[in-house]
């Protein structure tokens, strides 16, 4: 008789969850939870930019997640073959740029770069590969491997390819606690699992006081006037803006980054300054729509890396970052093996040697 398949309880459906979800969809009896419609409009899923830039970001974060970052530029091809709608993948590299009173700031990321795979590029090269952009930008780094997708297009397929699965039951509209090995939805505890996979993201906050939300605004416009072949960066004194074209002439502009919880919408100074970096970079966008203008919190732990961490048969997987999208697959790949008994890939742990974290299961205590 062939042996039951492991029911597994995901409890969040924002990103991790419901990749995670996808790729045990032929190994797992799943129970997928989320307190939202089902659309991920509470995750910060449903905000980013999406932007797959593993050499960018290494300026400021460790050679690890660099490392991590390539090996699921690898993963997000396959990923996205098997899903039964096409997503907006590109991976025609990004370009950096800044104007002559931010040269320091693009001297300075060059140097924090931890891997050499990119091009100095001049006024003519960058006329080059962005000929609409402001003919002013004299220097740039063309980094030709990084890549993006749509991530609100990406969350919707995920949706409607798991919806396809009789190994998936999906339920919305429900708010789950996870305490002390228990799994609590809408007030009413829940047995029968093998794992309890929490991907609530920020939303396990109460249960892990060391996770932060850190603020992002960001913008989504429409400008039928601009076309931008690959995403963007423009140098700035506060953070890096990019502008990441999607198809048919929809960017997403951000992100404002911003060490606060505040979870109210963005302010006119955020949304200032990011409107006009689209404005300072080609004058089209003076007639761009906006679609939308948002703010989001981006789950993080104090390293601004990311954790599974397991204890009993609860799971979690959390402190993504600005990292989301640039880390999910080899993050599900990970949860995916250990959930399974398989092998795990011996580069995560030795990239992020932090990234698995195993303790002694919470004893419950009865009152
Ligand atoms: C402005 C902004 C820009 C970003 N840009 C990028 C980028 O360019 N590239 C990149 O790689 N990453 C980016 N990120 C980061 C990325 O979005 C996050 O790292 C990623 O979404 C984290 O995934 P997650 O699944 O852990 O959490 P989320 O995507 O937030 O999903 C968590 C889910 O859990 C659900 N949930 C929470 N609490 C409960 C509960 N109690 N019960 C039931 N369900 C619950 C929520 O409704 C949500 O659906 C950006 C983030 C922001 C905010």
């Amino acid at each position: 008789m062939a042996e039951a398949l492991p029911r597994i309880a995901i409890v969040g459906a924002g990103l991790l969850g419901r990749l995670l979800a996808f790729q045990l969809r032929a190994d797992a009896q799943i129970t997928l939870f989320d307190q939202d419609s089902g659309a991920a409009e509470q995750s910060a899923a449903y905000l980013a930019a999406a932007m797959l830039a593993p050499l960018a970001e290494s300026a400021e974060s460790s050679h690890g997640i660099m490392a991590l970052g390539e090996e699921s530029l690898k993963l997000w091809p396959k990923i996205l073959q098997q899903l039964h709608e096409p997503v907006f993948f590109q991976q025609q590299g990004s370009l950096l740029v800044a104007f002559e009173q931010d040269r320091a700031c693009l001297t300075q990321l060059q140097r924090n770069l931890k891997g050499d795979n990119y091009q100095r590029v001049d006024k003519a090269q960058i006329h080059a590969l962005e000929p609409e952009i402001n003919s002013r930008f004299q220097q740039g780094l063309f980094l030709p491997d990084e890549g993006q997708l749509d991530n609100r297009e990406l969350l919707r397929v995920l949706a409607t390819s798991l919806r396809k699965y009789a190994s998936i039951d999906w339920h919305c509209h429900a708010k789950a606690e996870i305490q002390a090995q228990r799994l609590v939805v809408n007030g009413k505890v829940l047995q029968g699992f093998d794992w309890i996979v929490d991907c609530r993201g920020l939303g396990a906050k109460a249960q892990q006081s060391d996770l932060r939300g850190v603020r992002g605004e960001v913008l989504r416009l429409y400008a039928p006037q601009v076309t931008l072949q690959r995403p963007l960066r423009l140098m700035h004194p506060r953070y890096p803006l990019y502008i990441a074209p999607k198809a048919n002439h929809h960017f997403v502009v951000g992100a404002t980054q911003l060490e606060s919880e505040d979870a109210r919408q963005p302010t006119v100074r955020s949304t200032l300054e990011l409107l006009s970096a689209c404005f300072s970079v080609h004058s089209g966008f003076a007639e761009a729509e906006i679609q939308y203008n948002q703010s989001g919190l981006r789950p993080a732990y104090v390293d601004n890396e990311p954790q599974m961490r397991v204890s009993g048969k609860v799971i979690s997987l959390n402190g993504l970052y600005r990292h989301g999208y640039l880390l999910s697959p080899v993050m599900v790949d990970l949860c995916r093996n250990y959930l399974l008994g398989n092998r795990l890939n011996p580069l995560y742990l030795q990239q992020i040697p932090t990234i698995l974290q195993e303790s002694a299961p919470e004893i419950l205590e009865f009152a």
